[in-house]
């Protein structure tokens, strides 16, 4: 893929309207190209400006009632005997809002959901890192190694933990771009398949791991604990991928 390519689609991304394979291509080059990385930058940004709160407002109660005031008395005039009195004006503006309300609800109701959009992004991440070269910043089996690699990389500290004995080797670590802030990535394997474990700090409360998603053959488990957030990503069947998010969970964190 090259910019010309790119730059259209960066915007579908944005609004999470690419498959997985048109995902993949771009996010390969918006590593490799810090033109349309900054593109996809300036997207992200703008799209969380437009979510904030001060853009909407709720209609004053007074203007609601004489709006609904109006509609009624519009239907208790619309027959046909009053045909000349009709407000075509007014008919025409009814009609139109009807059909921009009908446009807006079409496009919320079949727009993917933040999470959804979410686990698309940590698949694709999870299938990036199995590409040549970006599968780990730091290359350790000591979790003694990898939790300090982490200082003064991120603002917060992901709890690292080796499952060696449960057969989960920890293979090291790096840091990811999700869901709009930097992340840290675990890497575990078990026998020839990949485990992604994505940590950063939770927004949300305590939740108990649960398949959230399986994309493409690729199976995603999902919880929150000790105000972190914790997204394990792997093609291990879901069986295996909870047993392994249980040992986590039920693992020791070290302190280096
Ligand atoms: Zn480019």
């Amino acid at each position: 893929m090259n910019c010309p390519q790119a730059r259209p689609l960066i915007e579908a991304y944005a609004d999470g309207e690419l498959d997985a394979a048109a995902i993949l291509e771009l996010e390969k080059h918006i590593h490799d190209c810090p033109a349309c990385a900054l593109a996809w930058r300036n997207a992200q940004n703008l799209k969380k400006s437009l979510k904030q709160d001060s853009l909407f407002f709720t209609a004053p109660t007074e203007l609601r009632r004489r709006v609904e005031a109006e509609l009624r008395s519009q239907v208790e005039t619309k027959s046909w005997w009053d045909f000349r009195n009709w407000n075509w004006l007014t008919a025409a503006t009814t009609s139109l809002a009807t059909a921009c309300l009908a446009l807006l609800l079409t496009v919320t109701l079949t727009r993917p959901s933040a999470q959804q959009q979410l686990t698309r992004e940590i698949v694709s991440s999870h299938i990036r890192s199995l590409m040549a070269s970006h599968a780990l910043d730091v290359v350790s089996t000591d979790q003694h190694t990898v939790k300090p690699w982490f200082n003064g990389k991120l603002d917060f500290s992901p709890p690292v933990k080796d499952l060696a004995a449960q057969e989960f080797p920890l293979v090291g670590g790096r840091l990811d771009y999700l869901g709009g802030r930097s992340v840290a990535a675990l890497v575990f394997h078990r026998n020839k398949h990949v485990i992604n474990l994505f940590i950063w700090p939770a927004k949300e409360n305590n939740s108990k791991p649960a398949a959230t998603a399986s994309i493409q053959g690729y199976n995603v488990i999902h919880w929150s604990e000790t105000e972190m957030t914790f997204w394990a990503v792997s093609d291990l069947n879901e069986k295996e991928l909870m047993e392994f998010v249980q040992d986590y969970a039920a693992g020791e964190t070290v302190n280096p």
